[in-house]
């Protein structure tokens, strides 16, 4: 499918930041914007590049009512030497359309997501950022539009792509965070959509976020749905253990996001020579664990900050700190090998990086 690229007036250009280093996260968007419609009985139609401009939708549409509407999260990076690259990003455009299956939303063919956000990232790159540890992130974003009450799937879609120059996440160096394990509210059940990237469950997970940082703390460790005993994810990351040389995460349940970082990490460290572990994390072992010393380290893992360091776990009150309380040495390793794979800086023998443009 052809996608139109349509004139941006110089009174539609926004001024640039001016400050790579004060980026924040998400605040401010480029000039551009991607939109394709879908309609019934037409598919997908009218792909455009356009002015980002605000969408005039009926108030009826049904994504404010029933909320189905799905996202993916990437970044675009700025070698040193110009190269501009995604990380691999057909693993987002798969896991769109795994998205879109689940809130029974229309399939967009993975090229033409691709191809999309590409195009819209080659016009767009004198936005990126060129800093260490600054991006472009990319926001793809599908919503129900078709103006009506009834629930049901909706017979028009808008797929839209908008672009956010991001700062370095770790500008004054890595800051472990402090996570409280949530035993009474759940983020996603066996058959529910926790596998899904859609704002519904964002919008459900928002209260224990809030009562967790009532208390003092980041983030909330999430525990399965059914027994509250085996550990899923913190916050929107997936979660990591490391018991010494060993690393430890939960096997894709089904309620879990199959995080790109994710299996990143595990890929990175079987080749750096860690062992793996996908199994099933009892919260109380766990904590046993961590209170003999038995695990050494904890971070999560996700597109917007990489890598996040775990430095202490609250659990029914109680706080305790993991292993040395700061950065350890196979959290640091896989971060620096991450980031220095997406930054060019290391070889990259996985074949993750894609190449844009210049
Ligand atoms: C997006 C997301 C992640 C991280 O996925 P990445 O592909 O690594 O960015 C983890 N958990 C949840 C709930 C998410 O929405």
């Amino acid at each position: 499918m052809e996608i139109r690229v349509l004139p941006l007036p110089d009174d539609r250009k926004k001024p640039k930041y001016d400050d790579e280093s004060k980026l924040a996260f998400g605040r401010i968007f480029t000039d551009r914007m991607l939109l394709i419609e879908w309609k019934v009985g037409q598919g997908w139609v009218d792909a455009r590049i356009q002015p980002y401009e605000p969408f005039v939708l009926d108030p009826a549409c049904l994504v404010f009512h029933y909320a189905q509407e799905i996202f993916e999260g990437l970044k675009a990076y700025k070698w040193q030497d110009g190269t501009i690259t995604l990380f691999r990003p057909e693993m987002n455009a798969h896991r769109f359309n795994l998205s879109a299956e689940r809130i029974s939303m229309p399939l967009l063919p993975e090229e033409l997501f691709l191809k999309g956000i590409e195009d819209l990232v080659r016009l767009e790159k004198d936005w990126i950022p060129a800093s260490e540890g600054t991006s472009l992130y990319i926001r793809p974003t599908m919503i129900a539009v078709e103006p009506v009450l009834g629930v049901k799937p909706s017979d028009h879609y808008y797929f839209f792509v908008i672009l956010s120059p991001v700062g370095a996440y770790y500008a004054s160096g890595f800051n472990p965070v402090k996570i409280m394990v949530e035993d009474h509210y759940v983020r996603a059940v066996p058959g529910g959509t926790g596998e899904a990237k859609t704002g519904g469950n964002y919008a459900s997970s928002l209260k224990a976020g809030l009562e967790a940082k009532g208390k003092g703390y980041d983030q909330v460790l999430w525990l399965d749905g059914v027994h509250r005993r085996y550990i899923e994810e913190v916050g929107a990351m997936n979660m990591f253990f490391a018991y010494g040389d060993t690393v430890v995460t939960s096997p894709l349940t089904g309620s879990i996001l199959n995080g790109v970082t994710r299996d990143s990490v595990l890929k990175l460290a079987g080749s750096l020579g860690f062992r793996l572990e996908e199994r099933l994390i009892d919260i109380n072992e766990l904590m046993a664990d961590v209170k003999s010393g038995k695990v050494t380290e904890a971070f999560g893992s996700g597109t917007a900050a990489v890598i996040t360091p775990v430095g202490t776990l609250g659990y029914k009150g109680e706080n305790y700190t993991v292993g040395s309380g700061g950065v350890g040495l196979l959290t640091q390793k896989l971060y620096d090998t991450l980031t220095g794979i997406q930054y060019g800086r290391i070889e990259d023998r996985f074949g993750w990086v894609r190449k844009i443009g210049q």
